[in-house]
């Protein structure tokens, strides 16, 4: 079969994909509407209705504006996202921490278990000192791909979002909050921990505020623009961590299941061209990211070849190094 026919079948195999996909049945319609105040309260969000959603329904050769407007999960940029927090862990390795397993935690299936590393270890301490209560985290980290469609979908009044923080300004995306279900029964020991309770207007809601608590905001787009830059080396934007125009064009044309190329704690080896090289040394992270998108395949695009090319160069320059990448 020519390469060109398995193009065309490829391309509609996705398009039957998204023709196919129940938009209720993917958690669009929300149980209830929460936001989120973040920061000192300039910007509000809306926290995303993925509770019972899987993680493993990114659509290969789909861009992030593909997914945007022809899903309500934001699980359909998980292989991006997985991407972008291992990108983050090489950046900054203690804001994403991982979340051990306690036998009283229970985990939404489409929550990223990571908080940045005081975060983390005061909300474990919580649970060991109340290990016959339950808690359920519905969500922790979130992406600034994610946040991408969440504003998207604010904007275009799609998804039941009423609100949402525009992308890079969602304290979901620094490692600090988490939405804990049984928010009335676990308040007092995580507000003497120091979780701050964000009140009535999304009760579910705490940010770390505590000791130690460093704001890492913008390192999920940062990681993002590193990303981009090493697969689009002659299409290179400011690594600044600043969401804005440049950053949100190459969001939306961005694979939806991933580059090409992934994270790779590498500081001073950027790929020719990009512009990420203002990086200190950093130890390599323990990125165990959940293996759901082990099968994901290389994005369907028409510079497959080109990619292949910068992935052997950055292999032979780096084999060692590379951390954290499930797509290639
Ligand atoms: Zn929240």
């Amino acid at each position: 079969m020519s390469q060109a026919v398995t193009c065309l079948l490829r391309r509609l195999a996705v398009l039957s994909l998204l023709v196919a996909a129940p938009v209720a049945a993917a958690g669009c319609v929300a149980s209830t509407e929460e936001s989120d105040e973040v920061g000192q309260g300039e910007e509000v969000t809306s926290d995303e209705p993925e509770a019972t959603e899987s993680q493993t329904d990114a659509v290969t050769g789909t861009t992030v504006l593909q997914a945007a407007d022809s899903s309500c999960s934001t699980t359909s940029v998980n292989g991006l996202s997985q991407q972008i927090i291992a990108e983050a862990r090489c950046l900054t390795p203690d804001a994403y921490t991982t979340i051990p397993s306690r036998p009283n935690l229970t985990l939404g299936s489409a929550a990223y278990a990571y908080l940045e590393k005081p975060a983390r270890d005061k909300l474990v301490a919580a649970l060991d000192a109340n290990p016959s209560t339950q808690m359920t985290i519905n969500s922790m980290l979130r992406t600034v791909a994610q946040q991408y469609l969440l504003y998207r979908w604010y904007q275009s009044s799609r998804c039941s979002i009423s609100l949402a923080a525009t992308p890079g300004n969602s304290n979901h995306e620094t490692g600090l909050a988490l939405d804990v279900s049984q928010y009335s029964t676990w308040k007092t020991a995580l507000t003497s921990r120091g979780f701050t309770w964000l009140g009535s207007s999304d009760p579910v809601h705490f940010d770390y505020t505590g000791t130690g608590a460093v704001s890492y905001k913008g390192l999920d787009v940062k990681a993002f623009q590193r990303l981009w830059n090493r697969n689009n080396p002659s299409d290179t934007i400011a690594t600044d961590g600043l969401w804005g125009p440049q950053t949100e064009t190459r969001m939306k044309k961005s694979p939806a299941a991933g580059f090409a190329i992934g994270a790779t704690c590498v500081a001073a080896r950027e790929v020719p061209g990009g512009q990420g090289v203002d990086l200190p040394d950093v130890d390599l992270p323990d990125v165990d990211l959940p293996d759901t998108t082990s099968d994901v395949d290389l994005p369907d695009t028409t510079s497959e070849a080109h990619s292949a090319t910068l992935i052997k160069q950055l292999r032979q320059a780096s084999e060692p190094e590379i951390c954290g990448d499930h797509a290639h």
